[in-house]
């Protein structure tokens, strides 16, 4: 069975390759392809007010559009002093066009002044599967941590140099990838379609 992760991110394609099974517990072989590969699919745009809503949008969209079984995630670090934002706005924090350095020191700007106890943050990641016929099921993982007082690290992307895990001192940006990708909010997620996949009924 071909199954679709809707992303366009070779990295992000490989990450999720790497948990995800190559066949179901009764013995079909699955075969993962990416948007690149299948080509002519562009995703819509991310209009919901949750990251389910949005993970579900492009999964549905992906699925409908390919007629396979299509996966897709949405990803938003939720920090508690500021009621959970970024959350959906989490890529675009600092405006439609800024990158992350831009978006770090937004959110260290917006913590200023504050001791680690109320730095406390969490990644989420919700990662949903359709069917071609519309049924979709998610799931979820997340990843503990406090946004920092500085950058520390030179590793991953986005936040990670300011994202300190939970129980460690270290940013997500000081851990190697392997490391991370043992902990990481998309893991726990994809670790759980992993068992999805593996007991479908084919
Ligand atoms: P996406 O839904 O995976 O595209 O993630 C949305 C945004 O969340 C990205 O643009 C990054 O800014 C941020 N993000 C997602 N995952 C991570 C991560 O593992 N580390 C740091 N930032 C992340």
């Amino acid at each position: 069975m071909k199954i679709l992760l809707a992303t366009g991110n070779k990295h992000k394609f490989e990450e999720i390759t790497a948990i995800l099974p190559r066949q179901t517990k009764t013995g079909e072989k699955l075969e993962y392809v990416s948007l690149a590969d299948i080509g002519g699919i562009r995703l819509p745009e991310e209009t919901g007010t949750t990251l389910e809503e949005n993970a579900r949008l492009k999964a549905r969209y992906a699925a409908q559009a390919s007629g396979l079984l299509a996966i897709s995630d949405d990803t938003g670090l939720e920090v508690e002093f500021l009621d959970g934002r970024p959350g959906v706005h989490t890529a675009r924090y600092a405006g439609e066009h800024a990158d992350a350095d831009d978006n770090n020191r937004k959110l260290l700007d917006e913590l200023e002044g504050l001791f680690l106890g109320k730095r406390a943050a969490q990644f989420r990641t919700v990662a949903c599967i359709a069917a071609p016929d519309g049924k979709t099921t998610c799931h979820e993982g997340t990843l503990d941590g406090f946004i920092g007082f500085g950058y520390r690290g030179e590793n991953g992307f986005g936040y990670d140099p300011i994202f300190i895990v939970k129980g460690t001192r270290q940013t997500l940006a000081e851990m190697t990838s392997e490391q991370k990708n043992k902990i990481s909010h998309r893991a726990q997620a994809f670790k759980k379609v992993a068992d999805f996949l593996n007991n479908l009924p084919c």
